[in-house]
């Protein structure tokens, strides 16, 4: 919310986007194609956190490309387009400890498979879509969070950028700079999944009321170059079973790009129980199954860096309207989640955003609801997307994985040949943190020590996401009760934060003999993966947005 006490510069726009993934760029693209078919002029604002745009774009990425092929119809055409890698060959396998088994891709129905799909970095293709939104009159401002929304009278009306040199302390240093006022009539939030600002607006306008708890996983990718016998350019494996077994739901992705490269990735939900497991270690222990290690041998890792995903799917999807603008993407959590994939969607929510935004204008409206965008999504494709796979990751997380292959299976083919699934709408049950287990009633996980070649410590991972925060700023996670983490989720949860962060953000450091232990936080490390404020079991750590710029450098992930 917007504070009253700063002065602060103060800029008009029609339409102001907070986060310039696909679904932003989509919503700024779509409007000025608009206004270019009804001749309006209408100026767009698109605030980016990272330090360009992409810098903070972690996805897969294996790329359906039906919402592209709406927005922008001639993009295969454009020599700058960013996908040159089409599907070749499609694998879906069970990992035991040593061996494998291929699942037939018959038991899955057709839209589950990737053929026309394309692999590639989604960084790369946001940078494109930026070039092409600025093309077209869009200004685009990477290295602005959009750190506060501003609410008058119940209604948002554009949003605050971060402040620029603000003290360890709060106090202001010599370059201090407050952050601005970018006004809007509509305010359009594509932040990802579990958004600083969605957070709150969910909150706030309760546009979470009657829906199920949004779910979410933890996404890992290391972007390897490996030797060229072991490539096989288009080539797409997903695996599901070891390391994870019934520890937790997930899996992994290995995703052969172009020149050698493979993107390697690991996704734990988020729901586990066990508050020993760390799914950092895991995605490391699962490089070292023989047949991915036999893959990366020679090779050289090359980026590092992770995200959280968005898992609920249909049943978690929030009203996606609120007074003054709209939430676009994985702010509103729009994943397919056997697919594995969310830009379509999110493309897909952006422009359709902007075609409500646009017509609102046209017809002089200005910061109210744009409840035909609600419609819009909950009846148009990316509702035919989602509710037909809805229940696979409920069944997933009540039933275990063979329950979501074979009871989920079955139930997406039903909606595929019937037009509804069979098992209606099953529902998820408590938030992830909620799911948190106390720590007395599992065992700790004895993860094997990294071997520099194939797995590595999360500190030298941290190191290829390029990941930099001004340190003598305030830290940007924090603590509703500093006292917390050490007097209840040490003894209760044996503090998983530890475990859970795949950055080595959070420790507990005992100093010596009789010293009592001290949670700190090592905030330059964070990758902005959002799990922190997700999986507290206390939801005792809100992650705000740090100084503009600040985080990863990511350069093609
Ligand atoms: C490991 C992993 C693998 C995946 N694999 C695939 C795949 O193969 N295929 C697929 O289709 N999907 C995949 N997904 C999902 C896909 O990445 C998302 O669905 C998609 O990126 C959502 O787009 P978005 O625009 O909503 O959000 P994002 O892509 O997350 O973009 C949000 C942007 O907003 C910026 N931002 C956030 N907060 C602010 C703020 N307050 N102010 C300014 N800027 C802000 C962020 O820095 C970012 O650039 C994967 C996701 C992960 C994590
Ligand atoms: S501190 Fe939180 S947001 Fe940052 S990397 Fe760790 S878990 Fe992710």
């Amino acid at each position: 919310m917007a504070d009253g006490a700063i002065e602060r510069e103060s800029m008009e726009y029609d339409v102001v986007i907070a986060g310039a993934g696909p679904a932003g760029l989509a919503a700024a693209i779509r409007l000025k194609q608009r206004c270019e078919e009804t001749g309006q002029d209408l100026t767009i604002a698109v605030l980016e956190k990272g330090s360009e745009v992409g810098a903070h774009i972690l996805s897969g990425v294996v790329f359906d490309p039906k919402a592209l092929d709406e927005l922008l119809p001639d993009w295969r055409n454009d020599p700058s387009q960013p996908f040159d890698t089409e599907v070749t060959e499609d694998v879906f396998m069970a990992l035991g400890e040593a061996g494998s088994a291929t699942i037939p891709g018959f038991g899955m129905p057709p839209f589950m498979h990737n053929h026309g799909c394309y692999v590639g970095s989604l960084a790369t293709m946001c940078r494109w879509l930026a070039e092409k939104a600025e093309a077209m009159g869009v200004e685009v401002y990477p290295g602005f969070p959009a750190d506060q929304f501003i609410e008058e009278d119940g209604v948002v009306k554009g949003v605050i950028t971060g402040d620029m040199g603000v003290a360890r302390d709060g106090g202001h240093k010599d370059m201090y700079q407050p952050g601005m006022e970018l006004r809007g009539k509509y305010t359009l939030i594509g932040e990802g999944a579990r958004g600083s600002l969605s957070k709150q607006l969910i909150d706030k306008y309760g546009l979470s009321e009657g829906r199920d708890p949004q779910k979410f996983g933890i996404g890992m990718k290391e972007l390897w170059r490996i030797k060229p016998e072991n490539f096989k350019k288009g080539r797409v494996q997903h695996t599901m079973g070891w390391p994870l077994g019934r520890n937790a739901g997930g899996g992994s992705f290995v995703y052969h790009g172009a020149n050698n490269q493979v993107y390697v990735g690991f996704a734990v939900h988020l729901n586990y129980e066990n508050p020993y497991l760390s799914p950092y270690e895991e995605f490391q222990r699962f490089k070292h199954h023989p047949m991915i290690a036999r893959l990366l041998s020679g090779g050289k890792r090359v980026a590092y860096g992770a995200r959280a995903l968005t898992e609920g799917g249909w049943q978690s999807i929030p009203q996606v309207d609120f007074p003054g603008g709209a939430l676009l993407g994985c702010s509103a959590g729009l994943i397919n989640v056997p697919r594995i994939k969310g830009n379509h969607n999110a493309m897909w929510s952006g422009m359709q955003a902007a075609e409500a935004a646009q017509k609102a204008i046209a017809a002089g409206r200005a910061c109210d609801r744009l409840t035909e965008y609600d419609t819009a999504l909950k009846t148009g494709p990316v509702a035919q997307d989602l509710k037909r796979v809805r229940n696979v990751k409920p069944i997933w997380s009540h039933y275990g994985i063979w329950a979501a292959l074979g009871l989920g299976g079955l139930d997406m083919w039903w909606a595929t040949l019937f037009g509804r699934p069979l098992l209606g709408t099953v529902k998820h049950r408590a938030s992830d943190a909620a799911d948190t287990g106390k720590a007395r009633k599992f065992k700790p996980i004895d993860y094997p020590k990294p071997d520099g070649v194939l797995s590595f410590d999360r500190l030298s991972n941290v190191a290829f996401s390029g990941t930099n925060h001004e340190e003598s700023q305030p830290a940007h996670l924090r603590l509703t009760d500093p006292a917390i983490p050490i007097d209840v989720n040490l003894p209760e949860y044996a503090e998983p934060a530890q475990r859970y962060c795949p950055a080595g953000v959070y420790e507990v450091v005992y100093d010596g003999d009789g010293q009592a232990p001290r949670f700190q936080i090592n905030f330059q490390n964070c990758v902005h993966c959002k799990t922190c404020d997700i999986k507290d079991p206390s939801q005792n750590i809100t992650w705000v947005t740090p100084q503009g710029g600040d985080g990863p450098n990511y350069p093609n992930m």
